[in-house]
C-alpha cells in the first residue's frame, strides 16, 4: 500500500466503503487520488464524478506532489499512442508503474 503525506490522507485514499463501491457516491469520501496521474482531488458530491485539484494536503498542510497528468500524455505520446483513452496503452499507465519505474 503506497503511503501520503500523513495518515488521515493515507486513510483517506484507501478507503473502501461497503455501501458505496463508487466513492464518488460516497459522502464520508472526501479525496480522490488517481494512481497513474498522481492526482489529488477534493470530490464534489454533485452525484458525478468532479473533482477539484488540489495542490495542499487538507490536514498536515503539506504541498503535494505536481500532478504528472500532463507528463502521462507527454510520455504516451512519445510512445506513440495519441489517443490514450481510445487505444490500447501498456499497463503500467494504467497504474503508477510508468513514474515509479
Ligand atoms: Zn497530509
Ligand atoms: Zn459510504
Amino acid at each position: 500500500m503506497k503511503t501520503h503525506c500523513c495518515e488521515t490522507m493515507t486513510r483517506q485514499v484507501n478507503a473502501v466503503c461497503k455501501k458505496h463501491p463508487n466513492l464518488f457516491d460516497c459522502p464520508d469520501q472526501i479525496i480522490s487520488y488517481i494512481p497513474k496521474f498522481d492526482e489529488y482531488g477534493l470530490i464534489i458530491h454533485d452525484g458525478g464524478s468532479s473533482t477539484i485539484k488540489i495542490s495542499f494536503c487538507p490536514w498536515c498542510g503539506i504541498k503535494l506532489p505536481p500532478s504528472k497528468c500532463d507528463l502521462w500524455f507527454d510520455t504516451l505520446e512519445a510512445l506513440g499512442f495519441d489517443d490514450p483513452f481510445e487505444q490500447e496503452i501498456p499497463q503500467a499507465f494504467q497504474s503508477d508503474k510508468w513514474y515509479r519505474e
